[in-house]
């Protein structure tokens, strides 16, 4: 009696963890329950002939790395025959505190809450086919003190119009650290993570240091197709459509799907609660510690993506993501993802909804329309201090859009900065975020509405132009200045100029 009686139990307590196993794996698991939609027709046409980057990647968390395996399929489309190909390798920037953008003075004390923990990205091989020939291992370097530009040799000329196949093993530590690149609070947020094709440009490859300020990066779209295996109790969100299924060995094997992207990145915590909703073809999910937090930041992700679709062109990509991140910053973009900020989401209110709509419109301005994030930073931050000004109104009406105005862009017109720095200016002109922030975000957004002001109020439909002529391209300044004085007829860089460029004495 007694041993059936426990037999009982044991079946009962059987059934319960099978129960909540599988509830688990349906809350957790963001692709279990809404699929993302297809792929749509601009996107498909947009990823045709682009680059290919295949990731397998396995992530561990007790030894805080993920290995990986990732092949690169590349194209010269550099017009110049090559004998380098440069790669950034940000994570190593990680490795000391001489070199991480999150050990500054300003950031140390807020990014590294139990002192400083190094990350970095090692190499176990490189091997490189150039065309149809042999696959043979690469001989590379680093060009930088902080390990970043990888530069591989190539032994052969690689001639405009031809490929090369690069295939790498290497493993990525995570720092403790509350940053995009780093675990705090157990979520995990790898941004800027895997190897990434620097761009050429104005004939050279970019080669820009990791700066503490700002958004650093210049990446060009390609395909994405990522597989990573995670212990089977974490929710993992990166860029692109998704699918899970559970492997032999109790973890889980996500497959990700990103066409015509600039970058991939993950996040990944076995706290996270999923909300998700679909909308106009488009699956639309946020990540976050409570049930509440992942509704708020997918109620306002939501309203964005609609209000900039609604204003400057449709949204192209199937998915898009919200993960909450600890880290001292509001928000960061990355392609059909955006992580927030813990802090923020505590806090509520106005700030948040003005940090989930900031990076929500990143997807135009940034994703979708690529630009020099670190010569031009106000190219895509002014652009969506710009669109948050349109959600605001959306949102609220013209009155609130008025106030928001006058807090966000013409107040920094009128607080004094150092000078030397202007909307104009490159990140590592900056010495600090507030200075960046009112600088890059106030005074490019105030550069924006005195063009929208002079303009009668048609900068929308300039940006529907600008959107559907550089979508999955990179857009300089003098394309949008060339642009914008196509679709009006009249001349605006001595406007643009004046505010961009020149230095205000208050
Ligand atoms: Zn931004």
């Amino acid at each position: 009696m007694a041993k059936r009686r426990l037999r009982g139990w044991l079946v009962a307590a059987a059934v319960t963890l099978v129960a909540a196993a599988v509830t688990c794996a349906l809350f957790l698991h963001p692709s279990a329950a809404l699929a993302p939609g297809p792929v749509g027709s601009a996107l498909e046409a947009a990823s045709q002939g682009l680059d290919e980057i295949a990731i397998d990647a396995a992530f561990h968390p007790v030894s805080r790395t993920v290995d990986v395996t990732q092949v690169c399929t590349l194209k010269n489309r550099t017009g110049v025959t090559q004998r380098v190909l440069v790669l950034r390798t940000y994570p190593n920037a990680f490795n000391s505190e001489d070199t991480s953008p999150a050990a500054t003075d300003e950031f140390f004390d807020a990014c590294y809450p139990s002192g400083f923990s190094a990350g970095g990205l090692t190499f176990s091989y490189v091997k490189l086919r150039m065309g149809d020939g042999t696959e043979d291992y690469a001989s590379y370097d680093f060009g930088d003190d902080a390990h970043t530009v990888m530069r591989v040799t190539l032994p052969a000329d690689w001639a405009t119009g031809d490929t090369l196949t690069l295939r790498m093993g290497y493993s990525l530590l995570i720092p403790e650290a509350a940053y995009r690149y780093g675990v705090d609070d157990g979520m995990w947020a790898l941004g800027n993570a895997f190897v990434l094709p620097s761009p050429w440009v104005d004939g050279e490859y970019r080669a820009d240091a990791y700066y503490s300020i700002g958004d650093p990066f210049i990446s060009d779209c390609r395909n994405y197709t990522v597989r990573l295996t995670a212990p089977n109790d974490y929710a993992v969100a990166g860029t692109g459509s998704s699918q899970s299924a559970p492997t032999a060995d109790g973890q889980t094997l996500t497959t990700f799907s990103a066409p015509a992207v600039r970058d991939f990145a993950l996040c990944l915590s076995t706290n996270y609660h999923v909300k998700q909703l679909m909308q106009d073809g488009v699956l639309v999910q946020a990540l976050a510690l409570s049930d509440t937090n992942a509704q708020t930041m997918l109620d306002i992700g939501a309203r964005a993506l609609k209000c900039y679709g609604e204003r400057y062109g449709a949204y192209p990509y199937p998915v898009f993501t919200l993960c909450e991140v600890s880290f001292p910053f509001g928000g960061m973009e990355y392609p059909t993802l955006a992580m927030i900020s813990s802090g923020y989401l505590q806090t509520g209110g106005n700030k948040l909804e003005q940090a989930v709509a900031h990076e929500t419109a990143h997807q135009w301005w940034y994703a979708a329309v690529g630009s020099d994030e670190y010569n031009q930073p106000w190219q895509d931050e002014a652009l969506c201090q710009f669109s948050l000004l349109d959600y605001w109104e959306t949102r609220y009406g013209a009155a609130e859009r008025a106030e928001l105005k006058y807090t966000m862009a013409d107040t920094a017109m009128l607080v004094t900065i150092p000078a030397g720095v202007t909307p104009g200016s490159p990140v590592d002109y900056f010495g600090d975020m507030s200075e960046y922030s009112t600088v890059v975000y106030g005074r490019g957004a105030a550069a924006m509405c005195a063009l929208d002001t002079a303009m009668k109020g048609t900068l929308d439909g300039f940006l529907v132009r600008y959107y559907s002529t550089f979508a999955f391209k990179l857009a300089t300044r003098t394309d949008f200045e060339t642009l914008l004085k196509t679709y009006t007829g009249e001349d605006w860089s001595p406007l643009l100029s004046d505010y961009l460029d020149t230095y205000l004495n208050n």
